[in-house]
């Protein structure tokens, strides 16, 4: 016996004597469900692997009795996967045909159904916005379903047609005489397009296609604390694919509109206030306007230019978790330009009282002399 037998019973979900029937009706319904062209999950497509081979098992007398006594007719030990056979590229793609389109009415390759693509949106926001979240109203142009054959692009009262060229096989075999004998390819139909079927009366609203380019209005909700760059998903929000099929996702971008006053680096803000010098030698209060308040700053009395003060809690809100950033104010120290006569006389007397005349600071330490030595090369 083999150990690496698979459940290929359960894999379809039916006794160990199911009938024909039975195994059939249920490879269509997991077929419909798992099919990669409308199951955009990605586990989808190697279950809808796994479904196709316990068909091809099952639905084989000769291996299914494989099956009953315990082997593994689709193991290396028991011939391998049964080579290019008869049925195409794998056994059962007939009957996936017969699970989306009912039996023979379509027996194309190519499904006309298929999922839709993810489309992109760009959202410009204030920082206010992208700092406590905010419910835009977006426009968004895809293709949507079509509401007047509601995916089947056929006129009213009409159906699909059986391709003429291919027979319904959606692929065309034309028989060559070389050297060699006879070579027989195939090729995709061109009446048909692949699909097997022809839609001679078109739906007049959507040309055939299952879907029109439609602008919908919608309104995101923007979590609090985003940032620029990053995307939200609209699931089932995208382009509705060809035929109906399944909708792509919708994927909002953040653009984040530079601020007049502050400058965000993460969560925190970071601000220039600019005080005067007489302002920062004597110490003052400040009134900073934050995001969403005001906040009394007190400058020390002997400021710095280039000093910094924090604002706990006052930057942008995280995403993820509670609590928000900081808000940092770099003070900016202005000397004055302007002096009238009396200013520059009561600054002169200001500085002669604290011993900082120009005159003795080139004394003190010979600095400004070395410096001029510098920069005239010695
Ligand atoms: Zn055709
Ligand atoms: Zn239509």
């Amino acid at each position: 016996m083999s150990v690496a037998a698979k459940d290929y019973y359960g894999i379809l979900g039916v006794p160990r004597d199911a009938t024909a029937d039975d195994i059939k009706r249920a490879y269509r319904k997991l077929a419909r469900q798992y099919h990669p062209d409308v199951n955009p999950d990605p586990t989808a497509a190697e279950k809808f692997k796994d479904i196709n081979a316990a068909y091809e098992v099952l639905s084989d007398d000769q291996k299914r009795q494989i099956v009953d006594l315990g082997g593994d007719p689709l193991s290396p030990g028991m011939g391998g996967m049964g080579g290019p056979g008869a049925g195409g590229p794998f056994v059962g793609f007939q009957d996936i045909m017969d699970a989306f389109f009912g039996g023979a009415t379509s027996r194309g390759p190519r499904a006309r159904t298929r999922a839709g693509a993810d489309a992109i949106l760009r959202l410009d926001l204030d920082l206010v916005e992208t700092a406590f979240g905010v419910e835009a109203p977006i426009t968004v142009d895809t293709a949507v379903l079509c509401t007047t054959c509601s995916g089947a692009g056929t006129a009213a009262g009409t159906h699909p047609q059986t391709c003429e060229t291919c027979g319904g096989r959606g692929e065309v075999q034309s028989v060559q005489r070389t050297f060699l004998g006879q070579v027989v390819s195939s090729r995709p139909c061109g009446s048909c397009a692949g699909y097997g079927t022809t839609i001679p009366h078109p739906c007049m609203t959507c040309g055939g296609d299952g879907r029109v380019r439609t602008r919908r209005s919608l309104t995101v909700k923007i979590p609090a604390g985003v940032e620029d760059g990053m995307r939200i998903r609209l699931a089932g929000q995208g382009e509705v694919g060809p035929g109906g099929g399944p909708s792509g996702d919708l994927y909002v971008e953040i653009h984040e509109r530079p601020h007049d006053v502050y400058a965000r680096k993460g969560d925190d803000l970071h601000c220039k206030v600019t005080v005067p010098m007489t302002a920062a030698a004597l110490g003052t209060r400040l009134t900073i306007k934050t995001l969403d308040s005001e906040e009394q700053l007190e400058v020390k009395a002997g400021t710095q230019p280039g000093s910094t003060l924090r604002i706990r809690g006052k930057g942008v809100p995280h995403l993820r978790g509670a609590g928000r950033g900081d808000l940092f104010v770099h003070l900016d120290v202005r000397t004055p330009t302007k002096l009238d006569s009396s200013q520059e006389q009561m600054l002169r007397e200001f500085a002669r009282s604290r011993g900082e005349e120009v005159a003795e600071l080139s004394k003190q330490g010979g600095f400004f002399s070395r410096m001029r030595d510098a920069f005239n090369g010695h």
